[in-house]
C-alpha cells in the first residue's frame, strides 16, 4: 500500500454539484445461491468521487460489473443520468458507453498498437473519423504521460505504462462517469503512484467516479466519500476523515485494523 499520496483533501476546480448521475435502488443479485449484492442504495452525485472498500468476496466488483452491465440484476433499478439502464439493446450500448471501466488486469487489445487502442472505440461507437479520433486519442495519452508510447504494443510498456493507457482509452469514449476496479492492485509498487496521479488528476477536474481501492491514501485525499461493503450489503459510508479516524460499525473496525 502507498501512502505518500497527499493525505489532505485537495481543493477541486469545482465543487460536487447535487445533480444524481448514478442511482442504485434495492439492488438485488444473486450468484445461485450465493446472495452476491443485498438491497444496494447508492447514488452517485455528478463530480463526486466515491471509493468502495470492503474485504475480497465483498461483492466490489460485482456492483462496479452492475453499473454497466457487464452482470444483470436480478431486482432493483439503475439509473445513469436519469435513464434507467435496460437489460439488453442498443439502448443498454448507448447508455454503457457513457460509463468508462478500469479493471485490474488492463485489457488493453495486444494485437493494437496503443494509439489503436484509444481510436477504436471513438470510431465504432462515438462514429468519429478517423483524424479527429486520432487527434483525441493523441491528447489524452499526452494529458496521462505516455505520449511517447503512441506506436508501441501494451506488451512493451511497463504495467504503470499500460494503466494509463487503459485509463486514456476509457476517456476517450468521453464517459459521463470512470468505474476503477482496483486499478494498481496488478502493479509493481513503483508504478502504483503514476496511476493514482492520473487518477487525481482526473477527481480534481471533476470527473464521476467509482474506485475500488485498497490504497487508503487515495481514499483519504481524493473521495468524496467511502462506502464500506461487506458481505454484499453497503455497511457504511462516510467522508474519508470521518470513516477512517472514527468508523462506527464493527466490521469496518475490524477491516481497518488489519489494513492500516
Ligand atoms: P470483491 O470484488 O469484493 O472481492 P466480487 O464481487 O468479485 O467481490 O465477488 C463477490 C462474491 O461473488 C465472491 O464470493 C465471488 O466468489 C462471487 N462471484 C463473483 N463473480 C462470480 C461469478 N461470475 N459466478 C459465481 N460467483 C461469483
Ligand atoms: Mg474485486
Amino acid at each position: 500500500m502507498s501512502d505518500d499520496v497527499s493525505l489532505a483533501k485537495e481543493p477541486r476546480d469545482a465543487p460536487p454539484a447535487a445533480e444524481e448521475l448514478v442511482v442504485l435502488a434495492d439492488v438485488n443479485k444473486h450468484f445461485g445461491a450465493l446472495h452476491v449484492l443485498q438491497d444496494i442504495n447508492l447514488t452517485i452525485h455528478r463530480g463526486e468521487v466515491v471509493v468502495v472498500i470492503g474485504p475480497s468476496g465483498s461483492g466490489k466488483s460485482t456492483l462496479c460489473r452492475t453499473i454497466n452491465r457487464l452482470e444483470t440484476i436480478d431486482s432493483g433499478t439503475i439509473a445513469i443520468d436519469g435513464r434507467a439502464l435496460p437489460a439488453e439493446g442498443r439502448e443498454l450500448a448507448r447508455l454503457r458507453a457513457d460509463v468508462g471501466m478500469v479493471f485490474q488486469s488492463f485489457n488493453l487489445f495486444a494485437h493494437k498498437t496503443v494509439l489503436q487502442n484509444v481510436t477504436l472505440g471513438q470510431v465504432k461507437v462515438r462514429r468519429r473519423g478517423r483524424a479527429d479520433a486520432e487527434e483525441r486519442a493523441r491528447a489524452l495519452l499526452d494529458r496521462v504521460g505516455v505520449a511517447n508510447q503512441a506506436d508501441k504494443y501494451p506488451a512493451q510498456l511497463s504495467g504503470g505504462q499500460q494503466q494509463r493507457v487503459a485509463i486514456a482509452r476509457a476517456l476517450a469514449m468521453d464517459p459521463k462517469v470512470m468505474l476503477f476496479d482496483e486499478p494498481t492492485s496488478a502493479l509493481d509498487p513503483e508504478m502504483i503512484n503514476e496511476v493514482l496521479e492520473v487518477m487525481q488528476q482526473l477527481a480534481r477536474e471533476g470527473m464521476t467516479m467509482v474506485v475500488v481501492t485498497h490504497e487508503m491514501g487515495f481514499a483519504r485525499s481524493a473521495a468524496d466519500r467511502v462506502v464500506f461493503m461487506a458481505d454484499g450489503r453497503i455497511v457504511e459510508q462516510a467522508e474519508p476523515h470521518q470513516f477512517f479516524d472514527n468508523p462506527r460499525s464493527d466490521r469496518a473496525k475490524d477491516f481497518l485494523s488489519k489494513i492500516l
